[in-house]
């Protein structure tokens, strides 16, 4: 269901659809029902449920994704009237948070949003559902699809304490670990080394673009770096001024509270950062709607008043029309394409002109 106009509509559903596939499904059908509020017992309206399991049956799907959140029991419900598993949109961005994050404190993270999300939601799948899982956080991963990663479903009255003591524990390894982070942040403070910050919506082609900008024989991995995070990296001016890269999480609208919360300390650190490189899809329907979500979400974190350069990326698979349009828009922009390589060299130099300068230091000997 909407209640924005039919253009909103489509394009909240097209995006859901471009993250299912980032999770690994394959979408068939749309189906958009305009109404004032959802329905409290099946969301969609009830008679609109009965066209729901037609398309399941005739586009033989095995999941029904729906662009909101569920309650409990309209996710029930929905499932015993399409006889198919169903995800809510909360929960497919947080099967994408488990597939993508890379360091042990980002694993941690993500499960620990997970669990929140599923603790008040046991009661509602009960034991029909249920699936025991390892507790490793990633488990389950066997079966592929949406919505089955990560903590799953428990039976009911014994896993709710265990899964409040797990909670427990990850917010504690959580702290130590940031701890640790912050410990290493300081040493990087002192010694000055500018940080890069790469951010932007996802899917935008952040790794893509860390890989080209590090891959390039120019700039190398540094281990000290690695255990810090995986995804920051040490580089090198031309002059030969030291500076590291670092990939963020990716930014997508409405995103989960839990996610949100969970990921607040990492974000933090982008607002450290001595320059954001923005990452824009050129080839997306809405590159304006994306940079305007992402720096909603900068601002939040404090990040909004760093020098931002923005980099307009996949230009090799946007239109003429769109890339003129945006370069009117944005004339300092970068534009880039990771996969060809294109306009890397411009980025590598657009990045060293807004590093700081180290102070220079002069000593006058008087006579
Ligand atoms: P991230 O989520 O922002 O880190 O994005 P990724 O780097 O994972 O890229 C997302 C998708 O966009 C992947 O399928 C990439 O192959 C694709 N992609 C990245 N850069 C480009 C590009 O310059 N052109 C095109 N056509 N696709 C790209």
């Amino acid at each position: 269901w909407t209640e924005g106009t039919q253009a909103d509509a489509e394009n909240s559903l097209t995006e859901l659809a471009a993250l299912a596939e980032t999770a690994g499904s394959q979408v068939l059908e749309g189906l958009i029902q305009r109404r004032n509020r959802p329905d409290p017992a099946t969301y969609i309206g009830r008679g609109k449920v009965d066209d729901l399991g037609s398309v399941v049956l005739s586009a033989g799907a095995d999941t029904v994704i729906c662009d909101g959140e569920l309650s409990p029991s309209q996710l029930r419900n929905l499932e015993q009237r399409t006889k198919v598993k169903v995800v809510d949109r909360t929960a497919l961005i947080l099967d994408i948070f488990a597939q993508h994050a890379k360091s042990k404190e980002g694993r941690a993270q993500v499960e620990l949003a997970q669990l929140e999300y599923l603790l008040p939601r046991l009661r509602g799948w009960g034991e029909t559902l249920s699936r025991q899982t390892g507790g490793s956080g990633r488990g389950g991963g066997a079966g592929g699809g949406v919505g089955v990663r990560g903590p799953g479903e428990t039976k009911l009255e014994t896993d709710r304490r265990r899964i409040r003591h797990r909670i427990a524990r990850l917010r504690r390894e959580i702290k130590a670990m940031r701890t640790v982070r912050e410990t290493k942040r300081a040493r990087r403070t002192r010694n000055a080394v500018p940080a890069v910050a790469i951010a932007g919506y996802t899917n935008a082609g952040k790794s893509s673009l860390l890989n080209r900008l590090t891959g390039a024989g120019v700039l190398v991995e540094d281990a000290l770096f690695a255990t810090l995070d995986p995804t920051t990296r040490r580089s090198t001016t031309s002059d030969g001024r030291v500076y590291t890269l670092s990939d963020t999480v990716g930014f997508v609208r409405h995103l989960p509270h839990q996610i949100v919360e969970a990921f607040r300390s990492t974000l933090e650190e982008v607002a450290e950062a001595d320059l954001v490189v923005h990452v824009v899809d050129g080839a997306h329907p809405d590159p304006e709607e994306q940079v305007r979500a992402v720096r909603e979400v900068l601002g939040e974190v404090g990040a909004d008043r760093l020098p931002e350069l923005l980099v307009v990326n996949k230009i090799d698979a946007a239109d003429e029309e769109t890339l003129l349009r945006l370069k009117r828009l944005w004339p300092e922009a970068v534009f880039v394409s990771a996969h060809r390589g294109r306009g890397i060299d411009g980025l590598r130099e657009a990045i060293e002109r807004r590093l700081p300068r180290p102070a220079v230091e002069m000593r006058v000997v008087l006579p």
